[in-house]
């Protein structure tokens, strides 16, 4: 891709929500933001983006693959003319010994031939604090969090010193909070006496936002910053003390697709059941049942589009797979989880594909798996990132045709008149 004016910030994310949560602070914080998903190679992006996040799915990956997809991603920003790479990863910094961040950020490092990274995963609005380089869960420390059951990355400690020191051979260091108090200046000066004694990554404590906004101040110069979405929220700032970026007066509208709308819910969180009831007292509503997908297959989904196509002139609708825990024990008893769950995501993106095919062009879908798939089914590789419609969930825009306006949320996210307010606010 050729040389992109506008670009300054370029974002490699480890999973599709994170990326999501991390262009949504960047819009937020007044950046012109494209989320792409997957690999950015071969795209083409609006010349007016500012900031461009390319969502991997790379968390879990196997080492070898979470760092080619990166550093291949990581040269295309540079190529578009991104002046600042950033690595977004969980606030739990989730990864196990192997991988994948400590990998990831070496790789990058040898990429962008720097010698020096930030380490912040503090999202302190989420409860995700880190003090003396203790990472913190709301009261408890991440070590006693329920993040230390997890199937994938269990997480047994909290030092993060400790955490990266084990998926490195570089040396690993920390800013605490005394400095960070101290503004960006003694923050910059704290890097450079790690830089001097020959370490390469410095873990930064945040307990609160005016701490990320201190770190990210004094992330200006540095090529290579690594965080959860918090530790991004400054670099904006950067840019426009740089006078590299204009100040707007908030969050840009995204252009009105029109065309009709519907709901999509494969999430089966408690905040996902109580916006599929909301939405089920105003609009016409049909729930996909699994095991009748399991017997009949696409007869199911077809019946679903039919009736969905005929509910859509006069109403937006909602289909859901969407049940409470004991339903689901004993779907996934009969079925197995994953069979389950693939029934699903497949019902759900054959659904979006007929129901875009049907005229919708505004799409709300619940469930990051569920989202991933219906995304997938329609041939979406990159979206203009809007305005906020409840935390960590914007608005959306597909490049490319049919322009399609889209809200993605993952499970636990939203309000409970979510789907509702998405719908209105999807024009
Ligand atoms: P969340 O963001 O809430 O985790 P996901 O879409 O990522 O939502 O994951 C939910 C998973 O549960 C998906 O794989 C989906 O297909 C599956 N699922 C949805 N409804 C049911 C159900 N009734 N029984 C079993 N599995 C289901």
């Amino acid at each position: 891709m050729a040389q992109n004016g506008a670009l300054l910030l370029g974002c490699i994310a480890d999973d599709f929500t994170g990326a999501t949560d991390l262009a949504n602070t960047l819009v937020r914080n007044g950046m012109r933001t494209i989320q792409i998903i997957g690999m950015p190679d071969g795209l083409d992006v609006p010349a007016d983006a500012e900031a461009i996040v390319a969502a991997l799915k790379s968390r879990t990956a196997p080492v070898a693959e979470a760092v080619e997809q990166s550093v291949a991603s990581c040269r295309w920003l540079r190529q578009a003319g991104a002046r600042q790479i950033y690595f977004k990863y969980c606030s739990t910094f989730d990864s196990t010994d192997e991988g994948n961040i400590g990998p990831v950020t070496d790789a990058l490092r040898a990429e962008l031939k720097t010698d020096f990274a930030t380490v912040c995963p503090a999202f302190p609005e989420t409860g995700r604090t880190i003090y003396l380089g203790h990472l913190f869960v709301g009261e408890v420390l991440l070590s006693d969090s329920p993040m230390r059951n997890h199937p994938l990355t269990p997480m047994t400690d909290a030092n993060l010193v400790r955490v990266l020191g084990r998926q490195t051979r570089a040396s690993v260091g920390l800013v605490p909070v005394g400095t960070v108090r101290r503004g960006p200046a003694a923050i910059r000066n704290a890097f450079e006496t790690l830089r001097r004694n020959d370490v390469a990554y410095a873990v930064v404590d945040a307990i609160e936002d005016g701490d990320l906004r201190r770190l990210g101040a004094a992330c200006a110069d540095l090529t290579l910053v690594t965080g959860g979405s918090g530790a991004a929220m400054e670099l904006p700032e950067n840019f426009r003390r740089a006078g590299l970026l204009a100040r707007r007066a908030g969050e840009e509208e995204l252009p009105p697709v029109g065309g009709k709308a519907a709901v999509l819910s494969g999430s089966c969180s408690p905040a996902t059941l109580a916006q599929v009831e909301r939405m089920r007292a105003r609009h016409p509503a049909l729930k996909l049942d699994p095991l009748d997908l399991a017997e009949r297959g696409n007869a199911v989904v077809a019946e679903a589009l039919a009736w969905a196509t005929a509910e859509l002139e006069t109403s937006p609708v909602l289909v859901y797979a969407s049940a409470p825990p004991e339903a689901v024990k004993t779907i996934q008893a009969k079925l197995g989880r994953e069979r389950a769950g693939s029934l699903v995501e497949h019902a759900l993106a054959t659904l979006a594909d007929g129901l875009v095919k049907a005229g919708v062009r505004r799409l709300v879908v619940a469930g990051g798996e569920s989202s991933g798939a219906v995304v997938q089914a329609v041939g979406i590789r990159a979206l203009q990132i809007g305005p906020q419609i409840d935390p960590g969930i914007p608005a959306t825009l597909s490049l490319g045709e049919p322009k399609l306006a889209l809200a993605l949320k993952s499970g636990n996210f939203g309000a409970e008149d979510f789907f509702l307010k998405a719908i209105d606010r999807l024009r």
